[in-house]
């Protein structure tokens, strides 16, 4: 989300106006002086609040939370420039993302800050300031709190649109929706109205009986699944244009002042008219579900494993149930060792069939419950569920081997072997997805640094 210079600007100049730089910078001297025991005070009063609990654990507050807290109260009240002001608002809305991921609700923001406030005012009434200054500097911390706040929830409340959005493309792709089944079956559809429309117009009969295109079925789908799958598309609402023109000018022509004359020229004007908006119907449904299919939703082309896509999704739902139900789960990064030279030696389509090869024995290694991704060219991410650090590690170490076995035939009857490195993360508890996928891409790291073709452990 790219911030306005604008809104800075604005920002800047309402607390530069309003606070001279001396009260400013006591304040800053004061959080930066107490800010331990700011955190301190504001994870005691979090830990004990029953709604903040479900989020926290007293392990994650002292060697994360806590720490993270300190650095926050520095960079915001510490801004001495329009520049660290910038800084302090993107900080903001990267904190409101990762809440987001988190689904932290936003009123348990909304009480921190607000005891956080309390906090640092009270700090300054204990302090020589004069009162014109004392109530510069009360109105200065909060206002900034203020405005930190208003940041935070806005990349919130972005992010967690975005996610909804997510999640719902997931349900209907789970629910076994076959996006070229469903492509098929709604190609026909407008095929079908379309031929009753030109055998009704051939043979001179009445309209009376035929469906208007919004109540074919055609126009149930358009209207009442298409927007899940194929929301915020260019082409959706061009459709829905072309549906509109045929049924709101070019149908009624038809119904009420048809010419009776079935070769005449009005009737010709007609039929061609309605055939081009089908026709642009029929394009624009293509191009959409082409889209869809290849980029966005459901598996990765080449590999038929899950599209990146749904990791967020699938990855909060695991979260979420390690929570409840109080078990393990691992992620496991995979990145094939030089897997250039596979390319540069053997070509892009040799390259191609290891890849799905690789994939072809994940999948035949791990459980019908896990969950294999293509993550990025060459590198795979597993979500392994209910299973103890321990145990995958055993079930990567035999992945490992069994890729490195593979005799991956190419053109030509020849063979080749190739070696993936591994990096295993297990749930820590952590209820922000990004942090697992981060743990298991770093033991990735080491484990290419460390010689390539093994596992290594976050
Ligand atoms: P390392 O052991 O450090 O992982 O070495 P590497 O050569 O595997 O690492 P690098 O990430 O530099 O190279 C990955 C290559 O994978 C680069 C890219 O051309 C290739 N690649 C990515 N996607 C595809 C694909 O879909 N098909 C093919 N054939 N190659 C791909
Ligand atoms: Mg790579
Ligand atoms: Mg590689």
């Amino acid at each position: 989300m790219p911030h306005t210079a604008h809104l800075v600007d604005q920002t800047w100049q309402v607390l530069t106006e309003t606070c001279s730089a001396e009260v400013r910078a006591e304040v800053a001297r004061i959080v930066a002086q107490d800010k331990a025991d700011l955190a301190a005070t504001f994870y005691r009063f979090m830990l004990e609040d029953e709604g903040a609990q479900p989020f926290l654990s007293v392990t994650t507050v002292e060697a994360r939370l806590k720490p993270g807290l300190q650095r926050w109260l520095g960079v915001l009240f510490g801004h001495t420039s329009r520049d660290e002001l910038a800084g302090a608002l993107a900080l903001q809305r990267h904190v409101g993302e990762v809440h987001a991921r988190a689904q932290i609700p936003v009123n348990l923001v909304a009480r921190g800050l607000r005891l956080l406030k309390h906090e640092i005012n009270t700090r300054l009434l204990a302090t020589p300031l004069g009162r014109n200054e004392l109530v510069s500097a009360v109105l200065y911390v909060d206002r900034l709190t203020d405005v930190a706040f208003e940041e935070m929830s806005a990349a919130f409340i972005q992010s967690s649109e975005r996610s909804v959005r997510t999640d719902e493309a997931y349900r209907m792709f789970a629910a076994g929706r076959d996006l070229a089944l469903e492509r098929e079956k709604q190609s026909v559809a407008v095929l079908e109205w379309e031929a009753r429309f030109y055998r009704l117009l051939a043979a001179g009969s009445s309209f009376d009986d035929m469906s208007s295109l919004a109540d074919s079925e055609f126009g149930l789908w358009l209207n009442h699944k298409a927007p899940l799958l194929f929301d915020e598309t260019r082409e959706l609402p061009l459709i829905i244009e072309c549906v509109d023109r045929i049924d709101q000018s070019l149908f009624p022509q038809l119904v009420f002042g048809r010419d009776k004359d079935l070769q005449s020229e009005a009737n010709r004007a007609l039929a061609k008219a309605v055939l081009v908006e089908v026709d642009e119907i029929k394009f624009l449904l293509r191009s959409m579900f082409d889209r869809l299919v290849d980029l966005d939703v459901g598996r990765d082309v080449l590999t038929q494993l899950f599209n990146r896509r749904f990791l967020p999704s699938i990855l909060k739902r695991e979260i979420g149930l390690a929570r409840r139900n109080e078990e393990s789960f691992c992620v496991l990064m995979l990145d094939i060792d030089h897997f250039k030279r596979v390319n540069d030696e053997h070509g892009h389509d040799a390259g191609d069939r290891v890849l799905q090869h690789v994939a072809g024995q994940i999948m035949s290694q791990v459980r019908g419950g896990d969950f294999v991704f293509r993550y990025g060219g060459e590198e795979f991410l597993a979500v392994l569920a209910a299973i103890d650090e321990e145990r995958a590690r055993a079930v990567a170490d035999k992945l490992r081997r069994r890729i490195g076995e593979l005799d991956i035939p190419l053109s030509g009857e020849r063979n080749i072997r190739v070696t993936v490195s591994i990096g295993l993360a297990a749930n820590d508890g952590h209820p922000d997805y990004q942090r697992i996928i981060e743990r298991a891409d770093k033991a990735l790291y080491c484990a290419k640094e460390s010689g390539r073709n093994r596992v290594s452990s976050a």
